[in-house]
């Protein structure tokens, strides 16, 4: 019997070892991963130099307050804010926290309350990131939400222009819908919101807890679209599996977090920050980047050779190394049976199969999956 909650709805698989875009289980198998964590071991398992960094640093100093000085944290937060949009950042432990400091950070500035989020996004778990996502099976049972979020309609100006009121503080998207089923924004919508938020002096919120460091083949995944937000967040890839998470924003919204206004005790800690240092290292550099590009229109071209014309396949979505596979039926099964065959991916939405291999993946594994792909899409399992 397990002593935990079962809060996960848990795979026949316990993970050993990994290397790369491999995994071995504790019964000697090995698989393609291309879950990775779930977007979060973007240089793959055990990075050399994200070792390197972990181990150097754990010998020197772990943890001390934020009361101090801490070195790591200052050039951690320059070389996010030399790629991105902002000026200032907060570092936390995860993804909802930085979701919880964008709104906070989104209404002490602004002085209101509401936040425009879009259906099917999903930004978290905690009480604020929990009400900013827009499905009510993560809202069901937890009571009254916090109040003063709506829901547009992705891709549909006219649906968000209808919920702007005086009283709204931001807009708040993910350029990919990641848990919503790999759903990419669409250019003309992006510049849509871009626009309004001008015109109505409404900060723009992008969530690029997935999307983010390097896994669309850009920095961050908004660049694609030309988009300038006001706050970015990120997490998973940004600790390549060490747990931490940070807020950026504009230098005009600094004066709204001063001291006492928000904090963490963990939040960016000198172990946290050596690896992130060792990442972004990595993956800011323009030819990682300009490789992880080519890797992703390969993949395009292997899963479109692969799967186009198969029965169940309804569509191909892919933004560099973030794919979507969406099916005409649920895809559960296809999961299952690319596993026994070697391959681990995930879903996202009942219809949709979500490929996130790490971007040090090779070409030749990218061809292993998408041939692992063929092999089960269409096939039906016989009844039993
Ligand atoms: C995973 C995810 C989150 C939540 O991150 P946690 O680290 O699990 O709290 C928020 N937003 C997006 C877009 C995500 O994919």
């Amino acid at each position: 019997m397990s002593s935990l909650f079962p809060t996960y709805q848990r795979w026949e698989l316990s993970a050993k070892s990994g290397k790369g875009a491999t995994l071995k289980d504790t019964n000697g198998a090995t698989y393609l991963d291309f879950v990775g964590g779930i977007a979060v071991c973007n240089l793959g398992h055990c990075h050399p130099k994200v070792i390197e960094a972990l181990t150097t640093q754990a010998e020197s100093l772990w943890h001390v307050s934020n009361l101090f000085q801490i070195e790591g944290q200052e050039q951690a937060a320059a070389m996010l804010a030399e790629q991105s949009s902002g000026d200032y950042v907060f570092f936390c432990n995860s993804g909802t926290e930085a979701n919880e400091a964008a709104i906070k950070l989104a209404r002490k500035h602004s002085g209101k309350n509401h936040i425009i989020s879009l259906k099917n996004s999903f930004h978290g778990r905690t009480l604020g990131s929990m009400a900013a996502t827009g499905q009510s099976k993560i809202h069901e049972g937890f009571g009254t939400m916090l109040q003063s979020f709506s829901y547009a309609t992705f891709n549909d100006i006219e649906s968000v222009k209808e919920q702007i009121s005086a009283d709204t503080a931001a807009i708040m998207i993910e350029v990919v819908q990641g848990e919503g089923g790999v759903r990419i924004i669409e250019p003309e919508f992006a510049q849509q919101l871009q626009a309004l938020c001008k015109e109505y002096h409404i900060l723009l919120i992008v969530d690029e807890v997935q999307t983010g460091i390097g896994r669309t083949g850009k920095p961050f995944g908004y660049q694609h679209f030309d988009l300038s937000p006001d706050i970015i967040t990120v997490a998973k890839g940004l600790g390549n599996g060490f747990p931490v998470g940070a807020m950026i924003g504009k230098d005009f919204l600094q004066p709204a977090f001063q001291p006492g206004s928000h904090g963490s005790t963990f939040g960016g800690n000198p172990l946290a920050m050596a690896v992130v240092k060792a990442v972004l290292e990595t993956v800011f550099e323009d030819q990682f980047l300009q490789q992880v590009q080519e890797k992703a229109e390969v993949f395009q071209t292997y899963l479109h050779q692969s799967l186009q014309g198969k029965k169940s396949v309804k569509d191909i979505r892919i933004l560099g190394l973030m794919a979507g596979i969406e099916c005409h039926e649920p895809v559960a099964e296809f999961i299952t049976q690319a596993r026994e065959r070697g391959l681990l991916v995930l879903q996202a939405g009942p219809n949709v199969i979500r490929l996130l291999p790490p971007l040090v993946v090779t070409n030749e594994e990218l061809k292993q999956a998408a041939d692992i792909l063929a092999q089960v899409v269409d096939q039906k399992t016989a009844a039993v």
